[in-house]
């Protein structure tokens, strides 16, 4: 097979292939080609733009300084003026609506003849590292914070702790557990609605983190439950940590109908042992809270 014959069959899958984003117009700028890595970049699926002129508000690229290209110095009208393919940076609008910094290249399509038929476009991020990494931290957020209360998830609790295991047993660094659980949430709920529900546990994340040391860290553990991982601290020490987040919340209100509900909580507090593991001190947490629980709530256990 030669090469002509392989751009033939293969050339519109192979550009599809391709991260970079290329477009492809006629002489009047409409939009004949749109590949997939242009989808990605831009957000508009080719079926939104093909047969729509490029001008028309789709992309609507500007220079640093906001001028307008598309409408005055177009890459592509003047690649099939002066057969020229500078590499310039822009800024394309995406279909979200932000603006995207890219490097654009034109070059002119030539028919059978040789004559400038249309030109295309190839353009990618300016700089790649810098979306990247965006996106990431983006995905790295969704994947460890609570979308609710914005505080670390279950999962980002739960590695927190695999790394304070491992400082414990490396270093003797010890740790605390607080196990805190909102007292008769059921019953909240049931008489001001779930909404106000989501606020308390809004409210009671929110005084956790104001109050906590920078070093130490509070997840929502799931529900109306939460777990905190207290440094440096002996068990004395840790009830009078958990003792102060308890009145903090026993002081805070959610402000309902004109009225200024109260709620209060219980907590557990366990410090490390030798032999523990992450499910033994949060199952020992968590089993100091509900002895709080039997003793009327709104208290702290701690062994
Ligand atoms: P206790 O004092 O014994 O802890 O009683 P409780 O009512 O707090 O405990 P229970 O486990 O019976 O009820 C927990 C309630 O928390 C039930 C559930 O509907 C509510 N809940 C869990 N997650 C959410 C949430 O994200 N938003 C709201 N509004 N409610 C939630
Ligand atoms: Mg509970
Ligand atoms: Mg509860």
């Amino acid at each position: 097979m030669d090469i002509e014959t392989i751009f033939k069959n293969n050339g519109r899958e192979i550009l599809d292939h391709l991260s970079l984003g290329i477009y492809m117009t006629d002489c009047n700028r409409n939009i004949i080609f749109w590949n997939k890595g242009a989808e990605a970049l831009t957000g508009y699926l080719a079926s939104e733009v093909i047969g729509s002129f490029c001008f028309e508000n789709i992309l609507m690229h500007i220079d640093e300084m906001g001028n307008k290209l598309c409408k005055g110095f177009c890459p592509l009208s003047q690649t099939m003026i002066d057969s020229l393919s500078p590499q310039q940076e822009v800024f394309l609008h995406h279909k979200d609506g932000h603006r995207v910094s890219v490097t654009v290249q034109a070059f002119p399509l030539k028919d059978e003849e040789g004559k400038i038929s249309g030109a295309a476009e190839i353009f990618s991020y300016t700089n790649p590292s810098t979306n990247m990494q965006s996106r990431i931290r983006e995905l790295e957020k969704i994947a460890m914070f609570d979308q609710l209360s914005n505080l670390p998830n279950r999962q980002h609790i739960e590695s927190e702790l695999t790394l304070r295991f491992n400082e414990f047993h490396r270093y003797g660094r010890t740790f605390g557990v607080l196990f805190l659980d909102i007292d008769h949430f059921k019953k909240f709920n049931d008489t001001w609605g779930h909404d106000a529900g989501d606020k308390v546990i809004q409210t009671v994340a929110a005084t956790l983190r104001a109050a906590s040391r920078p070093f130490d860290i509070f997840g929502r553990w799931g529900g109306e439950e939460f777990v905190g991982i207290i440094l440096n601290v002996d068990s004395q020490n840790l009830a009078m940590i958990a003792n102060r987040y308890r009145k903090l919340i026993e002081q805070s209100s959610i402000p309902l109908d004109q009225m200024k509900i109260g709620i209060t909580m219980s907590i557990g507090a366990t410090i490390v042992k030798p032999d523990d593991t992450p499910e033994s001190i949060i199952k020992r947490s968590d089993m100091l809270m509900y002895d709080c629980k039997k003793s009327g709530r709104n208290c702290v256990a701690s062994d």
